[in-house]
């Protein structure tokens, strides 16, 4: 293992993993500090999805220094703590407390700090973070449920969680590149800062900074500051030029499950149901009916074969509003999340190999209701949405795509990309 990464959600952690994969870096995401016997094969990078983003400091600390631990018994030669691009944190944490906690348990005196993601328009100019042509206090980051971001001063904000210095390496330095940013790195050392926050507006910075932390054995920052951590890797002779993301073939039946009802969702069940593959989920008949999920799988079970099925409760507003008042907001979420992991564990009981889930909440119910551990990144389907491939057995292809993400065609051209091993009829119904 060349990168040990910690990421503070699980979003984060796959978006971390698309950029070092789409980089040539093979990479596997684990969900949540694993079992010791979880075999991560031969990935060059190992992230580890933590929900260490909004909850008490002292636990996030502990939990992301236990992921630490155990990506240093995997030999990881850099460690990477991975946090959202729009800095979401309080002055009681988490991100001064974690980066200060791993600083410490790796003997180390300083690290960077560079949430900077310019593809999506978060830059940082004098220590100032900016979302599109807003500071971050001016964003709807200021009204954050959980992390309200109302300061845009990063070094005044990183110092008011840390017990450390912070300091900052200024966009004149980032842009003369990595040999003037290691000078400054070098300085601020020298000074007792033990963070920098580093401007960066280009993706040009931000792989000059990249380049110049190679030694560092701690990087934090958003997914834009790993963008130049494969090269290193590669120019140290430690990588190979082949691509990564190459997943095996995979047999066995096709499905989608949609519990997201976002608008991108929305338009992509109405692309997939044209033929009679699909079936709608109605929460009310959930609570009503014991046997609702059971005839879900009955209803599927003859229609595995060549083409996918699609079950969904995707819907509109309105409809969306008349169950949630029937229910509860929180219960019909549940009913309609627990439903989703029992029907998922059924179609795979069913031979279903190749499984598409639409939905942030809705893929986090089917992954833990399926056991799975950790995923090995595979080809992107569409941008920040990669084909994975589950560790353990069985081995499932699958697409986990938050709401709002994919084109229209989302649903059909992920099994068009993923392709089908030749076997594909040999798992029995
Ligand atoms: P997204 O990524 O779009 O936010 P999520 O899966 O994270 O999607 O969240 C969608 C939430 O809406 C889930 O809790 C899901 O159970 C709930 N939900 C899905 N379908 C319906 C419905 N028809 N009525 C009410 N709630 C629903």
């Amino acid at each position: 293992m060349l990168l040990g990464c910690i990421a503070d959600d699980f979003t984060g952690a796959t978006d971390l993993a698309n950029t070092l994969t789409r980089r040539g870096m093979a990479t596997v995401v684990l969900l949540g500090v694993p079992h010791e016997d979880v075999d991560v094969g031969d990935a060059d990078a190992v992230i580890i999805a933590l929900k260490s983003r909004s909850i008490a400091a002292a636990h996030a600390v502990s939990q992301s220094l236990a992921a630490l631990d155990w990506l240093a018994c995997g030999g990881a030669r850099q460690h990477y703590f991975k946090y959202c691009s729009t800095f979401d944190s309080t002055d009681a944490g988490n991100i001064g407390p974690v980066a200060e906690a791993l600083l410490d348990a790796l003997k180390q005196d300083f690290t960077v700090a560079c949430p900077a993601f310019p593809t999506n328009k978060r830059t940082i100019y004098q220590g100032h973070l900016f979302v599109g042509d807003v500071l971050l206090s001016e964003s709807s980051m200021r009204h954050h449920p959980l992390t309200p971001m109302t300061d845009p001063l990063l070094t005044r904000v990183l110092q008011r969680q840390c017990k450390g210095r912070v300091g900052l390496i200024a966009y004149d330095v980032v842009e003369r590149g990595s040999a003037a940013i290691r000078g400054v790195v070098a300085r601020l050392r020298t000074d007792g800062v033990r963070i920098a926050v580093v401007d960066a507006l280009t993706d040009a910075h931000l792989l000059a900074i990249g380049e110049a932390c190679a030694d560092l054995k701690l990087l934090t920052g958003g997914s834009g500051l790993a963008l130049g951590l494969p090269e290193n890797f590669r120019r140290a002779g430690l990588l190979s030029a082949q691509a990564a993301g190459v997943l095996p073939k995979f047999s066995g039946h096709a499905a989608v499950l949609a519990g997201s009802c976002s608008a991108a969702t929305q338009r992509q069940v109405a692309k997939m149901k044209t033929g009679s593959n699909w079936f709608e989920i109605d929460p009310i008949a959930l609570r009503e009916d014991r046997a609702a999920v059971a005839k879900v799988l009955q209803w599927a079970r003859p229609r595995l074969g060549k083409e996918p099925v699609l079950i969904y409760s995707t819907a509109d507003p309105a409809t969306v509003e008349k169950a949630q008042a029937a229910l509860g907001r929180e219960r019909v979420g549940h009913l309609i999340e627990a439903a989703m992991g029992e029907i998922a564990k059924g179609l795979v009981g069913m031979g279903v190999r190749r499984l598409v889930v639409a939905g942030g909440e809705t893929s986090g119910a089917v992954v833990t209701a399926l056991g799975i551990d950790g995923l090995r990144i595979g080809e992107e389907i569409d941008p920040g949405v990669p084909w994975t491939a589950s560790l353990g057995e069985p081995p499932l292809a699958l697409a986990l795509k938050s709401g709002n993400f994919g084109a229209d065609d989302f649903f059909l051209k992920s099994f068009e990309k993923l392709g089908t091993a030749d076997e594909f009829f040999s798992i029995p119904p």
